[in-house]
């Protein structure tokens, strides 16, 4: 195992991860529920004195799981409990498996490819490689947290090491159906070892989960994370300005953000944005998605439905941004830059008029904070947030756009109807496929300065009360107690 994910020759990769205090909240959450959780994580470091709680994934950047892993674990070893994290390393026919798996669970088929036994002896095969070294470092003692379909393979080699697992899953379908099924039927035989499995919604536990072994604890988002954290007007059109997204001049101040370590941050690079003609001024309305490319997240719908509302009744300056990572850069995501290329050529199809009001923007991924900042920018100037998604596990990005009391306008489907109450929080889509629903919501939001503002306030406390990682971080403590207390153990351990 090596220190650093880019250099190691061998299987597992061991992220460094800073230490964070969690007095830091003082200054987002009411003084009681801060001292209440400082409570909770002494008695946790306490309890976990000598043991090491160990996060494994498979990707260090990248995506919502990464994103949320970094914080969490900078606050629970500002706790002073020894957390670790580790990638597994797998080749491209690994991947492209657990992508397709990913699929399944969603419901999709993926690039349609089999889930048969040719694909479980290298998915097993490559986890034993992984396996080999975790076992080497575990203590019995130890908790080791798997996260999502990529690791579950992992999970009987950590429990014959006799330490604690937990098999973390954030995917998920609303409602069972056969390809669904079919990937659960593929991951059951490695689960048979887990005595507690953690998913981000109920409607998520597969019918094979015992539901009394299974908890239910939803994602979170970091208030300080160069994603989230305050940056004022001027910061905002500074970044957004520099890398191409709004027209300059840009104001008197650097396009500087604080970074995850706590360094200084310069936004450096540009974006690579599609347009005909020019950026959005400065006071143009803004309708954003961010997002990876993915179908999931129904780019095409977005740009189809903005592009209703030019024609017709829309407010004649609105202009939309779809952004996402630089596909160039991802080089485990085989789909994106597919995806990407539909989107340009619908893009493409569009009339003269309407397309020079949208703008295609890959953002560069090279330095994580710096795309970060970007984003952060982008959905703080926005005066529209869509998520305009067909499928999703649970939605960081509507939790990051209503964290900054953004307007919030998202499909009604997996964790997203968690995050907002219609037309309290933010707008539903009841059909995600229905492009007139988005085009008539879009307008109404757009029109209704008021309605805007109301959404994004009651939106940021909503965040405030629910989705923090200080919620997060004690639901896993109190988790953790239990397995110790033996709530969760196996049919066969129960004494
Ligand atoms: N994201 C990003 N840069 C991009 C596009 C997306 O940092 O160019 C982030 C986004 O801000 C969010 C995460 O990627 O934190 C995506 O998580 P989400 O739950 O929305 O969807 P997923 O990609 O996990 O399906």
């Amino acid at each position: 195992m090596s220190d650093s994910a880019a250099t190691s020759p061998s299987a597992l990769q061991e992220v460094r991860v800073g230490a964070q205090s969690l007095e830091r909240f003082r200054g987002v959450l009411p003084e009681e529920r801060v001292d209440e959780g400082l409570r909770i994580a002494e008695a946790a470091r306490e309890r976990l004195a000598g043991r090491v709680v160990w996060n494994v994934n498979s990707t260090a950047v990248g995506g919502g799981v990464a994103e949320m892993l970094r914080p969490l674990l900078a606050y629970t070893r500002g706790a002073g409990i020894n957390t670790r994290w580790l990638v597994i390393r797998g080749d491209d026919e690994f991947f492209r498996i657990t992508k397709r798996l990913h699929h399944a669970l969603h419901g999709s088929t993926g690039d349609g490819s089999p889930l048969g036994a040719a694909e479980r002896d290298h998915y097993e095969a490559v986890l034993t490689e992984n396996a080999r070294e975790l076992a080497a470092v575990l203590s019995p003692d130890d908790v080791v947290l798997l996260h999502d379909p990529q690791t579950a393979g992992l999970a009987s080699h950590v429990a014959r090491a006799g330490a604690k697992v937990i098999w973390r899953c954030h995917i998920g379908h609303d409602s069972p159906g056969a390809e669904v099924d079919h990937g659960w039927s593929f991951l059951a035989p490695y689960l048979e070892s887990v005595p507690v499995f953690v998913f981000s919604r109920r409607a998520y536990v597969p019918g094979f989960c015992d539901h009394g072994r299974s908890v239910v604890i939803p994602p979170s988002i970091d208030p300080f994370s160069p994603k989230n954290q305050e940056l004022d007007p001027d910061t905002v059109r500074s970044i957004l300005v520099h890398v191409g997204l709004v027209e300059g001049p840009p104001p008197d101040v650097p396009p500087t953000f604080e970074r995850t370590d706590g360094s200084p941050g310069r936004v450096g690079r540009l974006a690579d944005v599609l347009r005909l003609g020019r950026a959005p001024t400065w006071e143009t309305p803004l309708v954003v998605q961010v997002s990876r490319w993915d179908d999931l997240k129904d780019p095409i719908g977005v740009l189809d439905g903005f592009a209703a509302i030019v024609d017709g009744r829309a407010p004649q300056d609105a202009e939309l941004v779809l952004a996402g990572p630089n596909v160039h850069a991802v080089a485990d995501d085989p789909e994106g830059a597919r995806v990407f290329d539909d989107v340009v050529a619908a893009w493409r199809a569009l009339p003269h008029a309407v397309r020079n009001r949208i703008h295609l923007a890959s953002l560069p991924t090279a330095d994580v904070d710096e795309n970060a900042a970007i984003v952060n920018a982008l959905q703080r100037h926005a005066t529209v947030v869509v998520q305009k998604s067909l499928h999703e596990g649970f939605g960081l990005t509507v939790t990051e756009a209503m964290w900054k009391g953004r307007a919030v306008l998202a499909s009604s489907v997996g964790g997203i109807q968690d995050q907002i109450q219609d037309g309290v929080h933010g707008l539903l889509l009841k059909d995600p496929r229905d492009r007139t629903e988005f085009s008539t919501a879009l307008l109404r939001v757009l029109e209704e300065p008021a309605l805007a503002s109301r959404l994004g306030e009651a939106a940021r406390e909503r965040v405030r009360e629910e989705f923090l990682g200080f919620r997060h971080l004690t639901e896993y403590a109190r988790l953790i107690e239990a397995i110790d207390r033996g709530d969760y153990a196996l049919p066969e351990e129960t004494p």
